[in-house]
């Protein structure tokens, strides 16, 4: 026992592995001590040391997962997955950091509904976690306690421009809210649609009888997204606040984006792995009776085709900034068919957070879209940059907390929900053929997965406290 605690403490050496860096990656050593990383380069094992092969294998910094909503009550149920199969399920897929929504829900304050998700996630994340704070209405008490929620280590704050009358926020909110959190250095994401307009097409299918699945696309169409990212940076065009988009979902909205940037305006991008894999064909047809459609119900929608290769370029020529997964679970059975016969019940939302890292490997590295350190900074260094984790989190340098993947290039496979650890009875990426595989992943030094495995099943997550936002990832 004192052998092993010795071992422990006297740290890990990975070696020969492809050690990859923001500028560069070489074949060397990572030598992790006391939960930090020691030195990388071209090292000998000291006695005692344990020694890790990684030949023909990266190391790469654990990944980030920016957008989650774990046990999240919605649409009168409660997501599948809760913060311990969650953070689970995102530790076997190399994720070692990840930022969920805690939500001020109407006629809370930010603090109650802070504690809350303090909870609920409290000893039971198998992963370090934060918590971006998410608003649903304004008004002067929620104005004055931003400042106390970005003390307690929250520098990222949440609004929708999407459902009237739960969630939207309108612009002149929104320029108040942004004005507060411009002058206390935090960030704001928005959820970037037409709510206004939704409602309305929501009710004109359906008082045309129109109810199946396919209608959810229907009422939510690309155009929203352009529209409103564009309303939203003649807000900024006021303030200039720092501000991001999340869950990207178009071409168009990329381009919309794009233009306030070229007139000063620095708004940061995030999208998901499903708009860059996924099509809206998995809706069927406005004929279609299918109800595995449901299974895609989200929110921004699935879209055509024609815009995965936008967004693919944006995030591989650096116009997006980091990948989340908007992972929010819900099972098919039972869940997604409180839905039959109505498409507005369908509970929003579809699982992805174990597969982020793989997806993004097999189809932007391994398909050459994009070289293995741009991989690193939209999975986890720009993350870290942006929401304040860095240089802590989010890079492989001496003195940066252990949160280490070794990422092994050469499996390949197919996915099947049998395979994952979600808490969910399906998986929108069925079939996906796979390249690469987590091998092994370190947390503050701790190795939590060993060749696949669970090594240690521990919940020892840490709540971050996060500071203010970098802006040089653009
Ligand atoms: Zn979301």
């Amino acid at each position: 026992m004192i052998e092993e605690k010795r071992k422990e403490a006297t740290g890990v050496l990975l070696q020969n592995g492809h050690i990859v860096l923001p500028d560069r990656t070489y074949v060397g050593d990572l030598r992790i001590r006391d939960g930090i990383i020691a030195e990388t380069g071209h090292l000998e094992p000291e006695e005692g040391e344990r020694t890790l092969d990684c030949s023909g294998c990266y190391v790469l910094p654990g990944g980030i997962e920016t957008h989650t909503h774990l046990q999240l009550e919605s649409m009168g149920t409660v997501t599948a997955d809760d913060f311990e199969t969650g953070t689970r399920a995102a530790l076997y897929g190399g994720t070692t950091t990840v930022l969920d929504f805690a939500t001020q829900f109407h006629g809370e304050s930010m603090a109650e509904g802070l504690a809350r998700w303090h909870k609920k996630a409290e000893n039971n994340c198998y992963i370090d976690y934060g918590f971006h704070m998410a608003l649903t209405e304004w008004n002067a008490d929620l104005k004055c306690e931003i400042a106390s929620i970005v003390d307690g280590g929250i520098s990222s704050f949440k609004i929708y421009m999407a459902y009237k009358n739960n969630m939207m926020l309108q612009e002149d909110e929104i320029y108040d809210a942004l004005s507060e959190t411009k002058r206390l250095g935090a960030t704001v994401g928005f959820h970037c649609e037409n709510g206004l307009l939704i409602d309305v097409l929501v009710k004109e299918a359906k008082a045309r009888g129109n109810t199946l699945p396919w209608y959810h696309q229907w009422t939510r169409p690309p155009v929203f997204e352009e529209e409103a990212i564009t309303r939203l940076e003649t807000v900024n065009a006021l303030l200039h606040a720092d501000h991001y988009v999340v869950h990207l979902s178009t071409a168009d909205g990329l381009n919309a984006a794009l233009k306030a940037r070229s007139s000063g305006i620095e708004v940061v991008l995030e999208t998901c792995p499903q708009y860059l894999l996924l099509d809206n064909t998995r809706y069927g047809t406005e004929m279609s009776e299918d109800f595995e459609a449901a299974k895609y119900i989200m929110s921004p929608p699935l879209r055509d085709k024609r815009h995965q290769e936008p967004l693919w370029d944006g995030l591989a020529g650096g116009d997006i900034q980091f990948v989340g997964t908007d992972h929010c679970s819900f099972n098919y059975r039972g869940q997604k068919e409180m839905g039959l016969g109505d498409f507005s019940k369908i509970p929003n939302g579809a699982p992805g957070i174990e597969l982020r890292l793989l997806l993004l490997y097999t189809y932007g590295v391994e398909k050459g879209r994009m070289d293995i350190s741009r991989y690193s900074e939209v999975t986890s260094t720009n993350a870290a940059k942006y929401f304040g984790l860095y240089p802590k989190k989010g890079i492989l340098l001496p003195g940066s907390d252990a949160d280490i993947v070794v990422l092994d290039p050469k499996p390949e496979w197919q996915v099947t929900s049998d395979l994952l650890h979600e808490n969910c009875d399906y998986t929108p990426y069925e079939g996906f053929y796979m390249k690469g595989s987590v091998r092994d992943v370190f947390l503050r030094g701790q190795q939590k997965i060993a060749s696949g495995k669970l090594a240690k099943d521990v919940r020892d997550g840490q709540y971050l406290k996060r500071g203010r936002p970098l802006k040089d990832i653009m």
